[in-house]
Parts: structure tokens; C-alpha cells; sequence
């Protein structure tokens, strides 16, 4: 089975590291349990430098700023950013083998299967979730999903067997498999993923916004682990922030108006000086903090 990928980026360039050297060496590339190895694959990207450069690493066999590359593709992953998928897509259609089965990797499920759906039917939306602070192809890197899960959305409509494909090959990187409808997908995300890179956003923010230039000084300076963790997602590609907020506004924007009150809960009970409750909140926070796959 020959692999697309478009977009070669930190996501699409792993994706095609891991994908060759599963193929690699198979000469037969049909398993028992009907599992198609992949076989060459092909990537497009925007600039013709970054196919170029995917080659060179390794990331694809070969690849072409031209989308009738996709032609020769029995499995396609759209790596794009969120706001290229569907243009891409329109473009794209064109290209394909009539059974070829597509699915991307945004970080947003509900407008891009509401959207592509009806362009393609054999579309499975999904999102491997893992990453890194680095983007581009540059920061391609082999393993960066094994471990992490890979959520797939299929709808009523969604083709089983398609399902099966995709699943299949993200199990081949050694992800975890979830399956939820996009709505579930994006309420998630909202909190495990888009609320907290606003959050740490907005502390960065705070303490960059201190008025005393000593104080700020030796906050620049003290800053340590606790800071490092709880700032790192803040402190990452904006464009990726605007995409979640402007992709997934209304889950982003429900649990930022719990959070906030949930903030203001705590600094009641601070102003109030009321330990008991500060204590019996943060006992609690720290149960509740067990139950997520960490
Ligand atoms: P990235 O490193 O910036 O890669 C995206 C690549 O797509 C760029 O390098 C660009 O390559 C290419 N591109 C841009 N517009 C294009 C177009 N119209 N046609 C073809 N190629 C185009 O971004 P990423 O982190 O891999 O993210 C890609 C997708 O993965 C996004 O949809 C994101 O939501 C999703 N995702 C990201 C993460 C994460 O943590 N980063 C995790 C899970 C899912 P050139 O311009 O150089 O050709």
C-alpha cells in the first residue's frame, strides 16, 4: 500500500520516518490479518526546498510540490495546518484513486470532518497526539508517537473498513487507539490541550507584566522547575494557539469561563483567609490529578 502524505512538517515528516522503516523491509507487503505494510511513500509539501529536504532525511521516498503526486497513493494523512486542510482537500480530490482512503491530523476534529466528509466519503479524521515545541521538517523525528494515543473520529457515514485502515497503521506506530465522535474529541481537547497553553499564556503574561523592574529581574532569574512546566505550553508556536482557540472557539471558550471561575473560587478563599477551604481544594486537585493518563 502506498502512503501520502501532504504537508511535511514535524507531524507529516515523522509520520513518513516511522512509515519507511516499517516498510522498509518487507518484501511482501501483505500480512496475514489482511494489514497492508506501507509501501513507498510519497509526500507533497508546499515548497519544493522541503520536499527536497524530506527526501534527504529519509522522510519519503520522493515528493513533489504538485498534488497529482497523491495519484499513485492508496492511504493519504493531510499534515497541513488546520486552516489548509480543507483548500487542500477541494484541490485534491481530483488526484485520487476512486478507493483511496484519506485522513488527517488536526488538532480539531468537528470542522474538518463536517467539512471533508461530503468532499470524500472514504475520509477517517484523526489526531495523533504528540508533538513537540519544534515545527517544520527539521524536527521530524522517528518514534514520536509510540506511547502517545491516537484519537480517530469516525461518523455514522465513515467506511469500517477505512476505519480499520487507519487504525491499523497508527497502531503500527505503536500509538494507542481512542475512538469518539469529533464533538467529544474537540471538548477534550479544549481541556486537556487548548485550555492549558491559554492558561500558561496568561501566566506568563502576569508575571511579565510586573511593574517593579527589580522584582521582575529576579523572577527572570529564580524561575525554576515549577515555572518550566507551567509555562512551557505558553510559551509555544502562537500560530498553533490561534488555530486551537479559532478551530475549536466554542469548547476553548467554555472552559476558559469555568477556569476563570474556578480562579476566582481560589482567590476568594485566599482574600478570605480561609485555609480550610484552600486546603480542601487542593487535597482535592491533587486526587482528581491521579485519574489522567500522565
Ligand atoms: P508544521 O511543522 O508547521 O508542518 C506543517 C507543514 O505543512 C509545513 O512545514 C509546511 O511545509 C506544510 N504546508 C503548509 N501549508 C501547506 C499547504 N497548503 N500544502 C502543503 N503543505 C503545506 O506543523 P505540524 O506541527 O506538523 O502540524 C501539522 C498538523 O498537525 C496541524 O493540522 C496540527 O493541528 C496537527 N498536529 C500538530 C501537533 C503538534 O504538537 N505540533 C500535534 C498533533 C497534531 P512547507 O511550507 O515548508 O512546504
Amino acid at each position: 500500500m502506498n502512503i501520502g502524505i501532504i504537508g511535511l512538517g514535524l507531524i507529516g515528516g515523522s509520520l513518513g520516518l516511522d512509515l519507511r522503516s516499517l516498510g522498509a523491509d518487507s518484501a511482501e507487503n501483505a500480512t496475514p490479518e489482511g494489514y497492508r505494510k506501507p509501501g513507498r511513500v510519497l509526500g507533497v509539501s508546499r515548497r519544493q526546498s522541503t520536499c527536497d529536504r524530506a527526501v534527504a532525511l529519509g522522510a519519503v521516498d520522493e515528493a513533489d510540490a504538485d498534488l497529482s503526486l497523491m495519484a499513485q497513493a492508496d492511504l493519504i494523512f493531510i499534515c497541513t495546518p488546520l486552516s489548509a486542510i480543507a483548500p487542500t482537500v477541494e484541490q485534491l480530490v481530483d488526484h485520487l484513486k476512486p478507493n483511496a482512503i484519506l485522513t488527517d491530523v488536526g488538532s480539531v476534529k468537528t470542522p474538518v470532518v463536517r467539512t471533508l466528509s461530503p468532499l470524500w466519503p472514504n475520509f477517517v479524521g484523526g489526531h495523533p497526539m504528540a508533538g513537540t515545541a519544534e515545527s517544520g521538517i527539521e524536527a521530524a523525528q522517528f518514534h514520536l508517537f509510540a506511547g502517545r494515543p491516537y484519537v480517530v473520529t469516525p461518523t455514522e457515514t465513515t467506511p469500517p473498513a477505512a476505519v480499520r485502515e487507519v487504525v491499523a497503521i497508527a497502531e503500527s506506530l505503536e500509538a494507542k487507539v481512542y475512538s469518539c465522535p469529533p464533538e467529544a474529541h474537540d471538548r477534550a481537547v479544549a481541556w486537556i490541550s487548548h485550555l492549558p497553553v491559554m492558561v500558561s499564556a496568561g501566566l506568563i503574561a502576569s508575571v511579565a507584566g510586573e511593574t517593579d523592574p527589580e522584582v521582575l529581574d529576579l523572577a527572570h532569574k529564580l524561575a525554576s522547575s515549577g515555572f518550566r512546566d507551567t509555562s512551557r505550553v505558553g510559551g509555544g508556536n502562537p500560530e498553533l494557539g490561534v488555530m486551537m482557540a479559532k478551530y475549536n472557539r466554542e469548547a476553548v471558550v467554555r472552559s476558559l469561563h469555568t477556569y476563570r471561575q474556578t480562579l476566582d473560587e481560589i482567590a476568594d478563599a485566599v482574600v478570605r483567609e480561609d485555609w480550610g477551604e484552600l486546603e480542601r481544594y487542593l487535597t482535592d486537585t491533587q486526587k482528581a490529578r491521579s485519574q489522567f493518563n500522565l
